[in-house]
């Protein structure tokens, strides 16, 4: 780790969603993880899902269209620097947000997302005249990102919960 951190880099800092990329889980806050990052590109290697792809500068990002994360942390394991932290703790505070281009919204039906999400976070809620929709259980989103991979309009993302 460089010697020049400081704590409010390693820790401080909340994430911007439309800023910052979706780094591997675990991985340290943006401006500590891009400082001690070498890009060497392992965890890419590693990831058995095939999620992470080299990013500007070559640091690892999660590309969610291909599939989704399942914690399983090779990534981590694969980093020689110290760039991720305890795998004890939460990989990241993400969850799954919906947007404009929802099916169900627009009245098609669709429920897709909500029976692809293993830990059964999207509930669509009906609405009269057809519509419906989805919405999140934050405290059961555990950002997979599997709901995004499925999602046939590409409706989905992700951000950090509050
Ligand atoms: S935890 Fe596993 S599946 Fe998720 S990004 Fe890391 S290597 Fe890939
Ligand atoms: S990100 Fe994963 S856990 Fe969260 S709603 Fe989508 S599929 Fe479910």
């Amino acid at each position: 780790m460089s010697a020049s951190l400081s704590r409010k880099s390693l820790f401080g800092g909340a994430w911007d969603s439309k800023a910052d990329p979706i780094r591997p889980p675990w991985s340290l806050p943006e401006t500590a993880f891009t400082e001690i990052c070498t890009a060497c590109g392992d965890c890419v290697a590693a990831c058995p899902q095939s999620i992470l792809l080299k990013g500007r500068a070559g640091y690892p990002v999660v590309e969610f269209s291909r599939a989704a994360c399942d914690f399983c942390g090779a990534c981590a394991d694969a980093c020689s620097e110290s760039a991720f932290g305890s795998r004890d703790e939460s990989p990241w505070r993400l969850t799954a947000h919906f947007g404009d281009g929802c099916l169900s919204s627009r009245g098609i039906t669709c429920r897709v997302c909500a029976e692809w999400c293993d830990t059964h976070a999207i509930r669509i809620r009906l609405e009269v005249g057809g519509r419906a929709h989805p919405q999140i259980e934050e405290a059961a989103c555990t950002g997979c990102g599997a709901c995004i991979s499925i999602c046939p309009v590409k409706a989905i993302h992700l951000e950090e919960a509050i």
